[in-house]
């Protein structure tokens, strides 16, 4: 059984004066326990919609999701808040997603809290223990910091360690790199890399770029205006690319890489 799994799920946006646009059209994807899956596509596919629906923060019009094999959206609101705890949200921007008001030690205590059952460690050596996780050293310095005091690549990283505070199984990372530059990206790449080989935390990658997705993760799946138009192994996918779409993405990214 599948750890995550969407099934045909569809979400059509209607906005006044415009005709319905089908942002997910009868999407399906699976992610097993420990794996790692890209989502690729350029802007515009879907794919930032496709993680708000996975993530609960909007309702399909159709199709399923489950985790464990159990229907999220038939689970009752407070099921699912217990639930949803083990798949975690990391998303983009780094800098929104903090609250300023609030040092890395009490967004990383808030989230400790919610864990159920209670970890067994006071909140403070839990918050050194996932500071230690994603690098932040000397951790005991970075419990004092605001969001403002740290630069992008450690707010990203933050973000993962209050990712991981709830002990996921499942991380949904929406392009953590896009705002990154090219050393913080690879430092988060090979975290998440980390969190996958050592703790067996699925990742689900949500990236327009296939250089990512080869170095990341063991399947991709190329979505495009909302379809999934291919899915396989990432050694198939990059090697013998079925659909003309992500043949077209490659040949884009190929181009500049010098690498085999
Ligand atoms: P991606 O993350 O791949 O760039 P998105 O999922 O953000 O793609 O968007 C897919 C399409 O859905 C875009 O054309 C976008 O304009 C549209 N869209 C996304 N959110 C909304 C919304 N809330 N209302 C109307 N259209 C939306
Ligand atoms: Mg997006």
């Amino acid at each position: 059984m599948a750890l995550f799994e969407l099934r045909r799920v569809s979400k059509t946006f209607t906005q006044r004066g415009n005709p319905p646009f089908k942002a997910l059209d009868d999407v399906s994807i699976s992610i097993d326990a420990g794996e790692c899956v890209a989502i690729v596509g350029e802007s515009g596919s879907g794919k930032s919609t496709l993680a708000r629906v996975a993530l609960r923060l909007l309702e399909p019009d159709g199709g399923d999701i489950l985790l464990d094999g159990e229907s999220v959206l038939a689970m009752p609101q407070g099921v699912w808040n217990q639930r949803r705890l083990s798949v975690q949200p990391v998303f983009q921007d780094p800098s929104s997603a903090f609250n300023p008001r609030r040092t890395a030690q009490s967004s990383l205590e808030q989230a400790i809290h919610q864990c159920v059952p209670r970890e067994p460690a006071a909140p403070r050596e839990r918050a050194l223990e996932l500071l230690e996780n994603v690098e932040l050293r000397p951790a005991a310095e970075f419990l004092a910091r605001y969001p403002h005091q740290l630069s992008g690549g450690q707010r990203q990283r933050l973000g993962i360690a209050r990712a991981l505070a709830t002990r996921p199984r499942l991380i949904i990372a929406d392009e953590p790199l896009s705002g990154a530059d090219v050393s913080i990206r690879a430092q988060v790449l090979n975290l998440l890399l980390d969190l996958r080989d050592r703790d067996n935390i699925a990742v689900l990658m949500i990236t327009h770029d296939m250089l990512v997705a080869r170095a990341l993760a063991d399947r991709i799946v190329v979505m495009h205006r909302g379809r999934v138009v291919e899915a396989g192994a990432t050694r198939d996918v990059m090697n013998s690319p079925t659909d003309p779409y992500t043949r077209r993405l490659l040949d884009a990214v190929l181009a500049v890489d010098i690498e085999p």
